[in-house]
């Protein structure tokens, strides 16, 4: 279901005091919006705090607990790493995919990351699939080339219906951590390029139902103009989702 949406992705910071804290501060600002009226909102802390601030968030679905990672199998012997049933277990809704820190730092590729997305459903968890080009890439002129690939070897190989419970991000990669954010321009035009691309993978109604969320530096400043665009339903916010007071402000900006 396409919608508004903001999510937080806190990486690796802040302790479990300062995430209950943060948490706290944020529930309370929301409170004073009906969560129907605002828009989907999800927080994405590191494992060990998830059940910490999940407990925090109240009842019902919005704000919902993200994970930033799994691993692609069900259980067994992965010392040190988490399984998806075991984050949907403790309240998880949504998982982050395909981040290009993931990427970058940690090898995930393509065939992993197809692995991971069928593993996530499969758990009952949400997938928030990032997208996005390097600097180079889009010097080189070659961002709709190099996402549509992404897209194409990541997503569509899903069902239809397994497609529908996805959130697409598009995060720049020399937008996120920077402070140099795309233009409107910039995120429109890669948004509906997406959109298009959505289409001829499935059909028009799911392209048009589809979720895409602007992520690189959106902070509580840009944020309007970002999510006045027709493609752009939302962002994936780092940095400025560690600060209460910006994180409500992203929120209150549709
Ligand atoms: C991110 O890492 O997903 C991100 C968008 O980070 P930032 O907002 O800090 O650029």
């Amino acid at each position: 279901m396409r919608q508004n949406f903001v999510a937080g992705n806190w990486k690796m910071n802040l302790t479990l005091p300062e995430a209950q804290a943060l948490t706290t501060e944020i529930v309370q600002e929301l409170r004073e919006e009906q969560p129907s009226q605002r828009p989907q909102v999800v927080i994405c802390p590191p494992f060990p705090l998830l059940m910490g601030v999940g407990q925090l968030l109240g009842e019902g679905d919005n704000p919902a607990l993200g994970a930033q990672n799994f691993h692609q199998k069900d259980s067994g012997a992965y010392t040190g790493e988490v399984s998806a049933k075991q984050l949907q277990s403790v309240g998880c809704d949504y998982v982050i995919l395909g981040h290009s820190e993931r990427r970058q730092h940690f090898r995930e590729d393509d065939s992993l990351l197809a692995e991971k997305l069928k593993t996530a459903l499969t758990a009952g968890l949400k997938p928030i699939f990032c997208v996005g080009e390097s600097l180079e890439t889009r010097e080189a002129d070659e961002t709709f080339d190099f996402i549509g690939q992404q897209l194409a070897a990541g997503l569509f190989h899903l069902s239809q219906e397994e497609f529908g419970k996805v959130v697409i991000a598009y995060e720049p990669i020399w937008a996120i951590g920077t402070g140099r954010t795309a233009s409107t321009q910039q995120a429109q035009e890669v948004h509906a390029f997406i959109r298009a691309q959505v289409a001829a993978a499935y059909d028009e109604a799911t392209a048009a139902n589809t979720t895409i969320l602007y992520g690189g530096s959106c902070n509580a400043q840009n944020a309007r103009e970002l999510f006045s665009q027709p493609d752009v339903d939302g962002g994936l916010i780092g940095g400025a989702s560690l600060k209460a007071a910006d994180f409500v402000a992203i929120i209150k900006s549709f």
